[in-house]
C-alpha cells in the first residue's frame, strides 16, 4: 500500500484529501489526514462574528468533511523526519509516509510584537479577529464601545486574507453609523504597506473608499511596540498613534513543526516551486494553502485553485512523469465594504487586481473593485459554496487559471 499523509485538515488539506480520494485507487493508496483538533472553521466567517454571525455557525466537525476512505488522526504534529519519511506526533506516535502533503496553514502570533500578546491591554483594549475566540471577544468590546479612537492595524505582511483588515475597517465604520454614533468614533487604518493595498489599481480604489468613509489611512507604519500604559501604537520611525480600541492583525507565521523540522524560511513558510507547489528540497513533499511561500495572497480561493492544479501533478509525480500543470497564483476574494455591499478582486502572480466585470465581460454579473450589492450576496453565498462544493472537491464554474475576460487594463 502506498501512503499519502496530509498534515493539516483545514481548507487545503481537506480539499486535497477529498480530491485525491476520488482519483487514487483505494486498494493501493491510503490517505491519512492529521489535525490537532476536530473543529473545521470557516475562517471568512470570523469577519462577521463581531457584528452579527453566531460563532457556532463557522464550525463543523472535521470528521464530517471527509469522503469515505480517508483516515483522520486527531493529534498535533511535532516533527517531519524527511530522511526516514516519517512524521512524529506530539503524543509520541509516528506516521510513516510515501508522499507528504503539508497543509498546516499559518497562525497569528501576538507575542512577536512587544506589548501585544504579553501586554496588559491584550483582550481588553487590544483585540484581534484572526481566531474565533478573538472575534467573539471583539464583539463584546464593540458592544461596550461608544466613543473614541479605533485603530485597525496590520502588524506585518504576509498575512492570510490581506483584505480582511480592510473589510473590518469598512464593517466597523458601518456598525457605528447604524448605531448613530459614527461622529463620536475616529477610525484609522494602519498598515505597513505604502497604501491601502499592495498593488496600484486596488490601492487607489480601496484608498478612495477609505477616504469616502472618513477612515484615516496611516501607511508605511512598521510597528515597533504597543505602549500599554499610554495606550499608543508606536512605529520604528517614532510615530505614535493613541487608541481607545486597537484591532490588530498580529504577525502571521508558519507552524512550529515546520521550523523545527528545518523545512521553512524565516517566517516558517515552506519554499516551493510556485507553479507546481512541490518542495524545493524534497520531491516527495508538496505544500498546499497558506503554509507555502508562493507569492500570491494567502487565501482559501488560492488553496482551492492550487489544489485543482495539484491533483494531476501529484498523479504524474507518483508515476515518475513530468508535472503537466502550472499554477498561475490565481486569487479571487470578496471584500465586504459595508452598506450591504462588497467588492471583488481577481488576480494572479502576473496580473494585479483590475477594474471590470466578472466572470463575463460587460455582463458580469459581479463587478471588480467596485462596491455592489450583488458582490455582497456573492460573499454570503460563498459560505455554502465552501462547505458543499469546495471542501468536498466538487467542480465550480470558475477556472483555476485567471482569465483576462472582463478586466480593464489601466491606461498607460
Ligand atoms: C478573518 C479571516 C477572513 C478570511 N476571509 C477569506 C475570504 O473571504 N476568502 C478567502 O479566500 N480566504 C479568506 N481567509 C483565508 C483562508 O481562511 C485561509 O487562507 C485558508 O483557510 C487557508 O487554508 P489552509 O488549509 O492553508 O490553512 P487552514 O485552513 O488554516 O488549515 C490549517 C490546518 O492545519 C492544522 N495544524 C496547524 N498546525 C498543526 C500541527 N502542528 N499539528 C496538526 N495540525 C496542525 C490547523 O489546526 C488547521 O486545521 C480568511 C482568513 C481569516 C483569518
Amino acid at each position: 500500500m502506498n501512503r499519502i499523509l496530509i498534515l493539516g485538515a483545514g481548507t487545503a488539506g481537506t480539499m486535497a484529501a477529498n480530491h485525491l480520494r476520488g482519483v487514487m485507487a483505494r486498494d493501493s493508496w491510503s490517505i491519512t489526514v492529521v489535525d490537532q483538533d476536530d473543529e473545521h472553521h470557516y475562517q471568512p466567517g470570523y469577519i462577521f462574528v463581531p457584528f452579527w454571525m453566531k460563532p457556532d455557525r463557522v464550525k463543523k466537525s472535521r470528521r464530517n468533511t471527509f469522503h469515505d476512505g480517508i483516515d483522520f488522526v486527531e493529534a498535533s504534529v511535532s516533527l517531519v523526519h524527511r530522511d526516514r519519511r516519517e512524521v512524529e506526533l506530539a503524543d509520541g506516535r509516528t506516521l510513516p509516509y510515501d508522499w507528504l502533503i503539508i497543509a498546516s496553514g499559518t497562525r497569528p502570533d501576538p507575542t512577536l510584537v512587544e506589548g501585544m500578546g504579553d501586554g496588559s491591554l491584550w483582550g481588553k483594549k487590544v483585540h484581534e479577529f484572526y481566531t474565533l475566540d478573538g472575534s467573539v471577544a471583539l464583539k463584546s468590546a464593540l458592544e461596550e464601545f461608544t466613543s473614541g479612537r479605533i485603530l485597525v492595524h496590520i502588524s506585518e505582511m504576509p498575512i492570510k486574507c490581506p483584505v480582511a483588515p480592510l473589510e473590518f475597517a469598512f464593517l466597523v465604520e458601518d456598525h457605528f453609523r447604524s448605531k448613530g454614533i459614527r461622529h463620536k468614533v475616529d477610525i484609522s487604518f494602519v498598515t505597513p504597506l505604502d497604501g491601502a493595498f499592495t498593488k496600484p489599481v486596488a490601492s487607489k480604489e480601496l484608498g478612495g473608499l477609505l477616504k469616502d468613509r472618513s477612515i484615516r489611512l496611516a501607511a508605511d507604519f512598521a510597528v515597533e511596540r504597543i505602549d500599554n500604559d499610554e495606550q499608543k501604537l508606536i512605529s520604528y520611525d517614532g510615530r505614535e498613534l493613541p487608541f481607545d480600541l486597537l484591532v490588530t492583525v498580529p504577525p502571521n507565521v508558519g507552524q512550529q513543526f515546520i521550523m523545527d523540522s528545518g523545512l521553512g524560511n524565516d517566517a516558517g513558510f515552506v519554499p516551493v516551486d510556485k507553479h507546481t507547489l512541490r518542495s524545493l528540497v524534497d520531491d516527495r513533499i508538496f505544500v498546499l494553502g497558506d503554509a507555502s511561500d508562493i507569492p500570491t495572497s494567502k487565501a482559501g480561493s488560492v488553496a482551492h485553485f492550487a489544489t485543482e492544479e495539484f491533483v494531476d501533478n501529484f498523479i504524474a509525480a507518483t508515476e515518475g512523469k513530468p508535472l503537466p500543470n502550472s499554477f498561475d497564483g490565481h486569487a479571487n476574494c470578496f471584500i465586504e465594504s459595508g452598506r450591504g455591499q462588497a467588492m471583488l478582486l481577481d488576480f494572479n502572480y502576473d496580473t494585479e487586481p483590475l477594474l471590470g466585470t466578472f466572470p463575463v465581460p460587460y455582463a458580469g454579473p459581479l463587478s471588480l473593485l467596485k462596491p455592489t450589492r450583488l458582490n455582497h450576496l456573492g460573499k454570503l453565498a460563498f459560505e455554502q459554496i465552501y462547505w458543499h462544493m469546495l471542501l468536498p472537491g466538487r467542480p465550480i464554474p470558475i477556472s483555476s487559471h485567471m482569465s483576462m475576460a472582463g478586466k480593464r487594463k489601466p491606461k498607460e
